[in-house]
């Protein structure tokens, strides 16, 4: 493919808006590509205007090489801040700007491209790739946990996910839990609070156990550091002069391999159940999301073939990293095979999410073909 059929690929799906949906505009668009170039894929549907895309060539029967990408991008926020229309992809000095141009549509472009250059080429693959293109990921990685729990991720030997790393390999990352805990009392005049129940100090207490056991935890992740526990969002109460009915309290929790999601929830759960039995306490927990710590192994084969691909490529070494932000692996690992993991694409995570995010151009059509040469590399080794 031309550099320009390249860019302008990138460009035309940054083009489509898909701010947390309308992640179909984007499957239908990237389905219809390969399907030029003679490649099938199924969309596998998440919601009206929402669905999911996998694509697979190669070879049956043999190993399979999972890509994965997020289509959805997070809101442009603010657009009078933005020098270019976060929906029209603008190039300007070497560099794509536009909503999703780093996070991660780069990432995602660059994988469909090197697959559908690996296929035009006629490369013998004795394995399959398997693109899982999600919707979803960034509110709660929605896409990976439907095609996990389908079974699509489950003949995956290895997984690269595309997501901007800036120039290093990342192959583990903390995983992320969020949880509500309301606290139901009783309504009383605050002369006679005797008559009533205060939902405000009854998760006082919820809270003050938990920060007694995150105080307990002594293990640390070598990688990945600590474990954390913030309370993020409190409610409760509605009159200064009335004992409050009713109080909500929402935290978020990022866990390490060493202090994992299981041990976290039946944590939570005992301190909630031993409260309960006190008189007057109705708390009631939900956990809202449940990502898993990824740790991959840093010796696995694509990482090794991913450091080589950079390498060869760009004349410089990378180093293999750990990072505390969750990806869409949190969810892929679940399926019943166990696979190394890396994070590896064009971007730089630290312009995700802001005004005026960009790509690096050279870096998006240098990745095409890292991932080209990582493919071939992984079926012949
Ligand atoms: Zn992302």
């Amino acid at each position: 493919m031309e550099q320009q059929e390249r860019v302008q690929i990138l460009k035309d799906i940054i083009n489509i808006d898909s701010t947390n949906g309308n992640e179909e505009a984007v499957a239908s668009y990237l389905s219809d590509l390969f399907a030029r170039h003679g490649i099938d894929s199924k969309k596998v549907q998440f919601a009206e205007k929402r669905a999911n895309l996998v694509s697979e060539i190669g070879e049956s029967g043999k190993r399979v090489l999972g890509f994965s990408g997020h289509m959805d991008v997070v809101d442009a926020g603010d657009l009078s801040k933005w020098s270019f229309p976060p929906f029209e992809a603008t190039e300007k000095d070497g560099k794509l700007y536009g909503r999703g141009s780093t996070d991660m549509k780069s990432g995602l472009a660059a994988m469909v491209i090197a697959m559908i250059e690996l296929k035009d080429e006629k490369k013998a693959l004795p394995g399959k790739v398997k693109l899982l293109a999600t919707v979803g990921e960034e509110v709660g990685e929605l896409g990976a946990e439907q095609l996990t729990s389908n079974g699509y991720a489950d003949d995956l030997d290895a997984l690269v996910i595309g997501e901007p790393s800036g120039p290093q390999i990342c192959f583990a990352h903390k995983g992320s839990m969020n949880y509500t805990v309301t606290s139901i009392g009783k309504n009383a005049h605050s002369s006679m609070p005797q008559l009533g129940v205060n939902a405000i100090d009854n998760l006082m207490l919820f809270y003050n156990e938990v920060e007694k056991f995150v105080a307990s935890v002594n293990e640390t992740s070598k990688l990945l550091g600590d474990f954390t526990h913030n309370a993020t969002v409190v409610t409760g109460g509605n009159q200064v002069n009335s004992i409050p009915e009713f109080a909500k309290l929402q935290g978020n929790i990022r866990t390490i391999p060493e202090v994992d999601n299981a041990e976290i929830q039946s944590v939570f759960k005992k301190i909630v159940d031993r409260l309960n039995e006190q008189a007057d306490v109705k708390l009631n927990l939900v956990w809202d999301y449940n990502k898993l710590p990824v740790f991959s192994d840093k010796d696995s084969s694509i990482a090794k073939l991913a450091q080589q691909g950079y390498k060869n490529k760009m004349g410089e070494s990378i180093p293999l990293v750990a990072s505390p932000g969750t990806t869409d692996a949190a969810e892929f690992i679940k399926a019943k095979k166990e696979f190394p993991v890396i994070i590896f694409g064009p971007g730089n995570a630290q312009l995700a999410h802001q005004v005026d995010e960009c790509v690096d151009v050279k870096n998006y059509l240098d990745m095409i073909d890292i991932y080209k040469e990582m493919v071939i590399n992984y079926f012949n080794q």
